[in-house]
This record gives C-alpha cells, sequence and structure tokens, in this order.
C-alpha cells in the first residue's frame, strides 16, 4: 500500500489522477506493487466507466460506438488533463 492505493479506496484521486501519480512516483514504487496499483486504477476506470455510461444513458445522448477501445488510455492518458492542476 502506498498514498496512491490510499487516496484511491477513498475516493480522493480519479483514474487519471492516480495514473499521473502513479508515473511520477514510478521510481519510488516497487515493481510488484505497480501491478497492484494498476489493478486498482483499472478497477476505478472500470467504475468511472460504467457511471459515466450509466448517466449518458439516463440523459438519453449515449451515441459513441461501443468499439472505441481503451487501450489509448494507458499512453495518452496524462497529455489530456496536463496543466489542469
Ligand atoms: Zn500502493
Amino acid at each position: 500500500m502506498c498514498i496512491i492505493c490510499v487516496d484511491l479506496t477513498k475516493d480522493k484521486l480519479t483514474s487519471m489522477e492516480a495514473r499521473n501519480n502513479l508515473k511520477e512516483m514510478s521510481s519510488e514504487i516497487a515493481e510488484d506493487h505497480k501491478l497492484e496499483l494498476l489493478n486498482l486504477i483499472w478497477k476505478k476506470e472500470d467504475e468511472e466507466f460504467h457511471k459515466e455510461y450509466d448517466q449518458a444513458l439516463l440523459e438519453q445522448n449515449y451515441d459513441h460506438p461501443s468499439n472505441d477501445g481503451d487501450d489509448w488510455f494507458w499512453g495518452e492518458d496524462w497529455m489530456f488533463n496536463s496543466g489542469s492542476d
């Protein structure tokens, strides 16, 4: 357990923030813990995705094609929220 896990578990971080933190703290986190942390992040992303999906369904405007894989998340996500803090 590290600060990222703790904050993620307490809902203080979004999956994106956790990924940013993971990137920044990468050298301080044990290799085998990174995988644990990634698992938490994936779980979080899943929750966030379902939350958004449910919300969009409620608003009846969900028109994104479902074949948008989420593979792009890992490599590119931090470029989208850089400068937002
Ligand atoms: Zn941790």
